[in-house]
């Protein structure tokens, strides 16, 4: 057993104590106003965090580890655990992709005290969405196992080159887990090969996801509702995580194709088969056109993906233009109170009573859920462009 636990391990403890002090009735008796002020604080904190300049793995592989045992059976997630947990998984991947285009993802599924790949470590959306899908009708049962799905993501993890981020994230509903050797060891050989394990339990906390997530500079989170678990997954596991100081800087050969395309009737057209046949992720169809690798001019229909035949990574322009806002992270807007009959510079609306957020470079004033959307979803300030 490890001993030093730190005071603060159970972070529910204190959060309670302090939700009581903070919620305070107004006039009409009514909680609303203290409520959105703690969820206005709690996104704040999220925006100020994201605006610190830090080195960060863009190039991420990330095994997913979804828990398939009997208590995913539960339902206090609508309809099932399992239901709700792979269909925002769906989205999970559509988003990972979306702001890691030069990333990979693979799935684990862990019952029975056996763990198995649903899909492998790769860097195509739709097979692991079509996996996802086909999961649903998957029959939970038996108790999960954290040694066999960790051993199983470390097996093809330890593989990956030293300057990509290497990540394993569970979803664990269960509270118990069947270990055929000691874990401890097994935490021992992930951090020694730099695998960051992160947690999101959908019971309670448990000693050994904190002993893990704790010793590999994870993040372990217990969901409290549905919405929660949402905002766990698909905005702080999508975020690229800081690379640790010690992992290797290295220069990445990419490819960008341009799409070639050309009809029948030219003389020199000549149909080909997408390399993606090779992996089983696209039907095996003629074409003519498609994205020609620079070096060894495999055909592909969908950017990015790594070439089948040379390794080259094949990306286009607004993919890595895409991935870019992670490093130059939009600066925090600054807090102030409202003024009388002030206007949102962006979305024209009156400012309401309580604050307005200005950009501090072309100091235009901004209302709350303006400031949401600049800063997670266009990363950059209207009025300055
Ligand atoms: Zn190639
Ligand atoms: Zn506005
Ligand atoms: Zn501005």
């Amino acid at each position: 057993m490890m001993e030093d636990e730190p005071e603060r391990a159970k972070r529910w403890e204190g959060g309670y104590e302090r939700t009581w002090e903070v919620l305070q009735e107004d006039e009409s008796g009514s909680l609303k106003a203290s409520v959105e002020e703690i969820l206005f604080q709690s996104k704040r904190e999220r925006v100020l965090k994201s605006c610190a300049q830090v080195r960060l793995g863009m190039m991420r592989h990330l095994y997913v580890v979804i828990d398939c045992s009997r208590s995913m059976e539960d339902q206090d997630l609508k309809p099932t655990r399992l239901t709700a947990t792979l269909k925002l998984m769906e989205a999970f991947v559509a988003e990972y992709f979306e702001q890691n285009p030069i990333s990979q993802v693979g799935i684990i599924i862990t019952k029975n005290k056996r763990a198995e790949k649903l899909t492998d470590l790769a860097g195509n959306p739709k097979k692991h969405i079509l996996a996802l899908k086909k999961a649903v009708d998957t029959v939970c049962g038996g108790e999960p196992s954290l040694f066999n799905s960790l051993s199983l993501a470390l097996q093809t993890l330890k593989h990956m080159p030293g300057h990509t981020s290497r990540e394993i994230l569970i979803i664990l509903s269960s509270l118990t887990t069947c270990d055929p050797a000691n874990i401890y060891e097994m935490i021992q050989s992930l951090k020694s090969v730099k695998v960051r394990v992160s947690v999101i339990g959908l019971s309670a906390e448990v000693r050994v996801c904190t002993m893990l997530t704790r010793e590999t500079g994870g993040s372990y989170h217990v969901i409290l509702d549905e919405n929660h678990f949402k905002d766990l997954l698909l905005m702080l596991h999508v975020k690229p995580p800081p690379a640790s100081s010690s992992s290797e800087c290295s220069l990445i050969r990419m490819g960008f194709p341009q799409h070639t395309s050309c009809s029948l009737t030219d003389k020199d057209a000549k149909p080909s088969f997408s390399m993606a046949v090779l992996d089983g992720s696209s039907d095996p169809a003629l074409s003519l056109g498609g994205y020609f690798c620079p070096q060894c001019h495999g055909n592909y229909m969908e950017l990015p993906v790594e070439c089948k035949v040379c390794g080259l990574t094949l990306v286009s322009a607004p993919h890595l233009a895409r991935a870019f806002h992670h490093l130059f992270p939009l600066h925090a807007f600054l807090e102030s109170a409202a003024a009388e009959n002030g206007f949102c510079h962006s979305c024209q609306g009156p400012l309401k009573d309580r604050s307005m957020l200005t950009c501090p470079t072309c100091h235009n004033i901004f209302c709350m859920d303006c400031d949401d959307f600049i800063h997670d979803s266009l990363h950059c300030c209207p009025s300055c462009l």
